[in-house]
């Protein structure tokens, strides 16, 4: 069996691709450039893809059909950036990644702390050896109403790592899982708009979860919600969530994606005109904590994105039941 790797990265990946071909009897192909419509042969005579966050667009799944291959298998946990009406279309068997919640989840309440305490401006100020007092003046957050938005594997371990703080918890997710009944209390999401300090979203990006937060959702907030987003930029309508921090209404915010993330994060651009405005923004404001898509990055994850991409192609193309099946 062979299996072309994209987005290929020899300072993290390489040990564990090595390591876990070896183990499934995998012929492995690499190239450290992500696809695209003109590298995309590279992957001809090979069986599956394996990917990253980089779409993989109808134009391409075109090439792909041509070529003979069976599965696009991405590393992520997310899957939107492929397209699955093109796949489908073509008979391409498409797989998404798992890796244990607890990385994200940690980071979520990472970004919880830092951006209810003011750490960038206290690190900031710091920095200068300004170690005065004014301005930055944090909240109890153990006295938050938490809102916790999709309550899947990361959203569900936020809930339970949450609890030693003795905040309060409100989840919404349009399927409750009753295990968490002990932990938090699931409303609508019109409750938690209204009712949270702080609002934090472990959604997959859908329809029915873009702009989720909006100029209407917004206005129903508390003054001074605290906003955390470690799932999907399109989730918050960064438009809507400038206007939001520049009249107050948003205290704070800690976003670990944002809206058009592609060709941005994971790459060195200090050295480029900056262009993307809504980032450059966003940077702008004291009390807005920004990370390059960074929460998944441990050991454990990496090794996880690997290990599930592989096996997932190895049992789909034997046959076998592939539990990371999305097509
Ligand atoms: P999951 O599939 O286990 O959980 C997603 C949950 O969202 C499900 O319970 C689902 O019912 C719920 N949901 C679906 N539509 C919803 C809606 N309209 N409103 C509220 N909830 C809704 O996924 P997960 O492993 O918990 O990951 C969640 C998301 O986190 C991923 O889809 C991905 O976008 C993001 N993620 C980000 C990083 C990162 O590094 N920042 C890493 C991994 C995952």
């Amino acid at each position: 069996m062979k299996v072309f790797a994209f987005s290929y990265r020899d300072f993290d990946e390489a040990p564990h691709f090595t390591e876990i071909s070896k183990e499934l009897g995998i012929e492995l192909g690499i190239s450290r450039e992500k696809p695209t419509i003109d590298n995309i042969r590279l992957a001809e005579g090979y069986d599956a893809l394996s990917v990253l966050t980089t779409p993989v667009d109808a134009a391409m799944m075109d090439e792909l059909a041509d070529m003979g291959i069976k599965m696009v298998s991405t590393r992520t946990v997310g899957y939107e950036h492929v397209d699955l009406e093109a796949a489908r279309r073509h008979g391409i068997h498409v797989s998404n990644g798992s890796y244990p919640p607890n990385s994200v989840a940690d980071y979520a309440i990472m970004l919880m702390l830092m951006a209810t305490r003011k750490i960038k401006h206290i690190m900031a100020r710091g920095d200068m050896h300004d170690f005065t007092l004014e301005g930055n003046l944090g909240r109890d957050f153990s006295s938050f109403t938490v809102g916790i938005v999709g309550t899947g594997r990361i959203g569900a371990t936020v809930i339970k790592h949450l609890t030693g703080f003795g905040v309060k918890i409100l989840a919404y997710d349009p399927y409750p899982n009753p295990e968490l009944d002990r932990y938090a209390t699931y409303a609508t999401l019109d409750e938690i708009w209204r009712e949270c300090d702080l609002i934090s979203f472990h959604v997959p990006l859908l329809d029915s979860t873009y702009h989720l937060v909006n100029a209407e959702s917004l206005a129903k907030m508390k003054d001074g919600v605290v906003l955390v987003n470690t799932a999907r930029g399109g989730v918050i309508d960064s438009d809507a969530l400038i206007d939001a921090l520049a009249s107050g209404k948003v205290g704070a915010a800690g976003l670990d994606v944002v809206e058009n993330e592609f060709n941005m994060y994971y790459y060195d651009l200090k050295n480029e005109p900056f262009l993307h405005k809504q980032l450059a923004t966003l940077k702008s404001f004291p009390n807005v904590i920004v990370t390059p898509h960074m929460a998944f990055y441990t050991d454990d994850d990496v090794r996880g994105m690997v290990s599930t991409s592989l096996h997932s192609i190895k049992l789909e193309l034997t046959g076998q039941d592939n539990p990371w099946r999305v097509l």
